[in-house]
């Protein structure tokens, strides 16, 4: 299944991570490269960063997570 991996409760630096909109508490995680040409468009120097997206499950909100 690696078109959609498991989701599953995750943790920000110790603090569970909750849905702010439906408040489910289970995520998909993928890998996003920050690099794409519509990002260019902010000029910022993790333009080229790598991203972690936790994916709601419930109601697919994405929450976006850039390493420092
Ligand atoms: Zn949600």
């Amino acid at each position: 299944m690696k078109e959609k991996p498991e989701a599953k409760q995750r943790s920000i630096n110790g603090n569970t991570l909750e849905c702010p909109v439906c408040k489910n508490d289970t995520f998909w995680m993928r890998k996003t490269l920050m690099n794409t040409k519509g990002m260019t468009f902010f000029k910022l120097d993790w333009a080229n960063k790598e991203a972690q997206n936790y994916v709601c499950d419930s109601c697919g909100y994405v929450h976006w997570f850039i390493q420092p």
